[in-house]
């Protein structure tokens, strides 16, 4: 069945691979004669719009459409009516390649390229993208998966799915690809086919907005559509007729190499298969294999036209020209089925996607390997990948630099400038930095604070795995902003920049939420009441006994403080479950550093304390973002399917939530536990604000052997200055996390200081309610305004919206008032203060809005 190419004895590797790809078969895409028939169609729609691709689906497609929009009521019920064991499948099918497509996303790269000048690399999807289906009597689900699932992945805003209608199917696509939109969440597809529809996603129509990037396969005329509107949109490659090639050897199964061939064959009567080997035995097996396969093959006639056309069995000396010959065809799929496979993959250079070993067929990734099916065809794999979440991203460089730095390189600028005869290029640089004028010093660098990317609109949601956002959920950090004159110094100057620092750190600054004397400070979140005057004097006592033998090291283990603390919790904790150290902030950093690191991944849902993805980042933790919904509570469906996808080694809940107040159910924590594959991290520092004081999960603690509770001092004990952070968890968890803790970290006077601390925890804790009521109060106060309040369990309240948000943050500054610029757009935070303090508030914001 299969014709034989014999190249043994040839000097294939002096041939050179052009040459030897004529020897090969393969069907050729004719898009240039396609061209012709596909222009006018192309340019109807461009003058036309709706119109004219309502006639050219009439014409083409037999059916009267009035628009091309297809209900959602028609994906929902395509999704109701799908045999559930294909939807499982497809499920399956998403949830893999969203894996692959996950970790294909790149991070921003930062490079300081001299002392201050720096480019960093951003990475920011299209807005919108187009994904055409092809329809007809074979209707690819899977397709549907294979491009929607990188586009959702890379972040791009909307999807548009094409799709020809069927008259069959009252004038819709084919239910199988509806469902699989509604599977997915598309929520936009269009009944239409052919170039017409390319025409339509690219110039846009009236029911259809004009898209950045088309992806997908079709035939010929879909082809040349792309072709021809390359430019206006950009398109992945082209798809001709699909192949193979096998390289096998003598240890291949000829029954495996014969089935996969037949199954490529099956696509296309113009499919191209090729078996590549050494040995005649295994081809003569593979040729009896055929025969027996394709007498019972469903789709007989055409694999049988693929396989006796532009199909061969090539002999070859051995299997190091095997790989010359594969290389040179440059396959849309390539599988070695031969010992040794792994190694022989790594020396391909030509192939779309390579299959290793014997279990791994080119079906299983069609279907569910998570690799991208959408792979270059007709000798394209020399040049191109298949797609990926890259081809709905594009890098865009930023490029910041400061005076100096400009000044330094000036003289070159000059130099180019003048060699390419482009005065007006010397010139906007000399009028910066003039040839002889000295530099001034307040120019020195950009400004640290709130100055970078995230930062400059004062948000933190803005790189997502590269922003430093501040310990509050604030923006003052810059999120890979690489500004060199805050980076390691800390200072105006670029010290940093000259030392080996970690390239991932490089250009960052540090957490630095303002610090300003004379405001009345209600962006920390701290208790605005100060300790008694008996607990000042407890304190100052305590510590006056620990100053006579400061000379020693403190109590490695703290053992008195967490016996305290353990009775401070109840729960029937002893000391042993209990841990602590210099903020809960430091807590969690021992978590991810026992629990975490390279290699290993977190979960959060964000908006949320924005340290953990930071640590996340310090501790090379690879950090995945759960979403939350728009009331910003936490689904569970949703939460466990991302459970499920990451399969984090940390899972982080914050309950109260900071920057939004809300409150984790306790069953839902009980659900996350259930699913997590690992360590699940109930962030508590807000525990005591909650209107109701049982919602803790210190009483899963005995049923989930990795929970951890983290709490803190800071906030409902009013003792941030003394830095007192500590965990409840099983004993097994405090052992594990003396190994990461260094030697007496948690100082003498801070141990005695927070016993003394505790020893008046009833006059501290005192201040809550006063707090709460305060809170609640506000929020009463700010929806009677009609503004939007978030329910709040904590000690603040995340308000809303306002189309500027940083003018109203400076306006409440310049009467004095320092709130936070946190949370999602147009979301402020307010700590909650003393009475005199949120009149003050009240009275700024009134000022400020009127
Ligand atoms: N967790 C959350 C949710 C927080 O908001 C904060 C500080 N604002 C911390 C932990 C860290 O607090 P500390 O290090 O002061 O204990």
């Amino acid at each position: 069945m299969l014709n034989r190419i014999d190249l043994r004895g040839k000097p294939i590797a002096r041939l050179g691979s052009r040459q030897l790809a004529q020897e090969l078969p393969r069907a050729e895409l004719d898009v240039e004669v396609a061209l012709t028939t596909v222009r006018p169609i192309c340019d109807d729609v461009r003058e036309r719009g709706a119109e004219a691709v309502s006639e050219h689906t009439a014409r083409f497609d037999g059916v009267d459409l009035a628009t091309t929009v297809v209900p959602r009521a028609a994906l929902a019920d395509a999704l109701a009516r799908l045999d559930p064991a294909v939807a499982a499948a497809l499920r399956e099918s998403a949830r893999r390649a969203r894996l692959v497509h996950e970790a294909q996303l790149p991070g921003d790269s930062v490079t300081v390229v001299a002392d201050g000048s720096v480019v960093t690399e951003r990475y920011i999807p299209v807005a919108r993208a187009g994904v055409y289906v092809p329809g007809g009597l074979v209707a690819y689900p899977s397709s549907v998966v294979m491009n929607v699932i990188p586009a959702q992945v890379a972040g791009v805003g909307q999807i548009a799915v094409a799709s020809p209608p069927q008259r069959e199917h009252g004038g819709l696509p084919h239910p199988a690809i509806l469902a699989a939109c509604e599977l997915l969440g598309v929520t936009e597809v269009h009944a239409a086919g052919g170039a017409q529809a390319i025409a339509m996603l690219a110039y846009g129509t009236a029911d259809c907005e004009p898209v950045d990037t088309i992806t997908g396969p079709g035939n010929v005329y879909v082809a040349a559509a792309k072709r021809l509107l390359r430019g206006i949109v950009s398109t992945d490659a082209e798809a001709g007729p699909t192949e193979i090639a096998i390289v096998a050897d003598g240890a291949a199964d000829a029954a495996f190499v014969a089935a996969d061939l037949i199954a490529q064959a099956e696509h296309d009567p113009l499919a191209a298969c090729l078996l590549i080997t050494p040995d005649v035995g295994l081809a003569d097996r593979v040729q009896d294999e055929l025969t027996r396969q394709v007498a019972t093959t469903r789709h007989a006639g055409r694999v049988t036209e693929a396989l006796a056309g532009q199909s061969a069995c090539v002999l070859v000396d051995d299997t190091d020209a095997a790989l010359l010959v594969a290389d040179a065809w440059a396959p849309e799929h390539l599988e070695i089925q031969a010992d040794g496979a792994a190694e022989l993959a790594r020396r391909v250079r030509n192939a779309g996607a390579i299959f290793v070993g014997h279990y791994a067929p080119v079906s299983l990734g069609d279907y569910l390997a998570g690799s991208n099916h959408v792979l270059p065809t007709g000798g394209t794999a020399r040049h191109s990948g298949g797609l990926s979440t890259l081809s709905f991203l594009r890098g865009i460089h930023l490029v910041e630099c400061t005076r100096a730095a400009l000044a330094g390189v000036a003289q070159h600028i000059d130099a180019l400038g003048g060699a390419e005869d482009l005065a007006a290029h010397v010139a906007a640089v000399r009028v910066r930095v003039p040839l002889a004028g000295p530099a001034r010093a307040d120019q020195g660098g950009v400004d640290g604070e709130g100055a970078g990317l995230a930062g400059a609109d004062g948000t933190s949601a803005g790189v997502a795995g590269a922003g430093v956002a501040g310990a509050d959920g604030t923006s003052a950090g810059v999120a890979g902003a690489g500004v060199a004159g805050a980076g390691v110094a800390g200072a105006g100057d670029t010290a940093g920049s000259a030392l080996p620092l970690r390239s991932d750190l490089a250009g960052r600054t540090p957490y630095g939420a303002p610090q300003i004397a004379g405001v009345v400070a209600l962006n920390t979140n701290e208790n605005p009441y100060p300790p008694s005057p008996g607990l000042v004097r407890d304190i100052a006592q305590a510590a006056t006994a620990q100053a006579a033998s400061l000379n020693r090291y403190p109590d490695r283990d703290a053992v008195g403080l967490r016996a305290d603390l353990a009775g401070y919790l109840g729960h029937g904790l002893s000391g042993a479950q209990v841990w602590a150290a210099n903020g809960s902030n430091e807590v969690i950093q021992q978590l991810f550093q026992a629990f975490g690191g390279s290699g290993r991944s977190a979960l959060g849902f964000e908006p949320s304390y924005s340290m953990h993805p930071l640590i996340a980042q310090t501790t090379g933790t690879r950090w995945v973002n759960g979403a939350r919904e728009s009331d910003f509570a936490i689904d569970a469906d949703r939460a466990l399917a991302a459970i499920g996808e990451t399969g984090p080694d940390l899972i982080f809940l914050t309950s109260p939530n900071n920057p939004t107040g809300t409150a984790v159910p306790l069953e839902l924590i009980e659900q996350v536990c259930a699913a997590a594959p690992g360590m699940v991290v109930v962030d508590e520092a807000y525990a005591e604000f909650a209107r109701d004081p049982r919602c803790t999960a210190l009483s899963l603690l005995p049923s989930f052997g990795r929970l951890v509770v983290v709490r803190t001092m800071s906030k409902a004990f009013a003792l941030a200055g003394a830095r007192v952070g500590y965990l409840a968890a099983g004993a097994a968890v405090v052992d594990a996390l003396q190994i990461v803790r260094l030697p007496y970290h948690l100082s003498a006077l801070t141990q005695a200081a927070a016993r003394a601390a505790l020893g008046r925890a009833d006059e501290l804790l005192a201040t809550v309610s006063a707090i709460r009521a305060e809170r609640d109060d506000l929020v009463g106060w700010l929806r009677a305004r009609g503004h939007a309040a978030a329910e709040s369990d904590a000690n603040f309240v995340m308000f809303g919206t306002f189309d500027d948000r940083r003018a109203v943050w400076q306006g409440l500054l310049d009467r004095g008032v320092l709130i936070r610029e946190v949370g999602p757009a147009g979301w402020l935070r307010v700590t909650i203060g003393t009475p005199g303090d949120m009149d003050a508030f009240r009275t700024a914001l009134e000022a400020v809005l009127s």
